[in-house]
């Protein structure tokens, strides 16, 4: 609260493209939004922490989107894709599959913050075995992965539970898993415990 003005935090980006990156009008347009002595969040997410006045959240999330900005709530949601840069081009990496995954899923209420990952070949860049849910193009499919964890002593890869998937039968797939989850996690449980709990194979059979 400042001045009597209730403040929300919302999460932003440049959206997906080649590399994780903003431009000047783009950080000059979130330095508006923010007093000299305020600090911006930037999380190991590829997204930026940003408090807004809440009695104005429509007006400046549009001024922010028509500079390119993507807006994301923060909180237990699908996280904004995790992708890695690309490097090999557009087309062949997938990036509007990319996008659209994104589109499709990023900001859906879930049990515990959701982190999705993507990237455009085998060598994995964009991390999709450390996450909850990792996406990896493979020539023209995609392999799907599921119960990964980045953080701690225990530490684990995902499972390969789809193989050559079409980019429909991926969207629709990872559509599904989030909505298990979201129908039978517990509330503020963990992606990967909720695997753990259920089993692959009843997710499996789930979808
Ligand atoms: S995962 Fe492959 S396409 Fe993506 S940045 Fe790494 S090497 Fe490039």
């Amino acid at each position: 609260m400042e001045n009597g003005v209730k403040k929300i935090k919302i999460a932003v980006n440049g959206g997906i493209g080649f590399g994780a990156k903003l431009n000047a009008r783009q950080l000059l347009m979130i330095s508006k939004y923010m007093n000299e002595d305020e600090e911006l969040e930037l999380t190991t997410f590829q997204q930026l922490y940003l408090e807004i006045p809440e009695d104005k959240k429509e007006e400046i999330i549009e001024e922010l989107q028509s500079v390119g900005l993507v807006c994301y709530p923060v909180g237990n949601f699908v996280k904004s894709l995790r992708t890695c840069n690309f490097c090999k081009g557009e087309e062949e990496e997938g990036m509007p599959v990319a996008k659209e995954l994104n589109r499709r899923i990023a900001g859906i209420a879930v049990p515990f913050t959701l982190k999705v990952a993507y990237t455009g070949c085998p060598i994995g860049c964009g991390e999709p075995m450390l996450s909850d849910i990792g996406v990896m193009k493979i020539r023209d499919h995609y392999n799907l992965y599921v119960g990964g964890k980045a953080k701690g002593k225990d530490a684990e890869v995902g499972s390969l539970i789809m193989e050559n998937l079409t980019p429909e039968e991926l969207y629709d797939t990872v559509e599904k898993i989030i909505a298990v989850y979201s129908q039978m996690g517990k509330k503020r449980e963990a992606f990967y415990k909720f695997i753990k709990r259920i089993g692959k194979d009843q997710l499996i059979s789930s979808l």
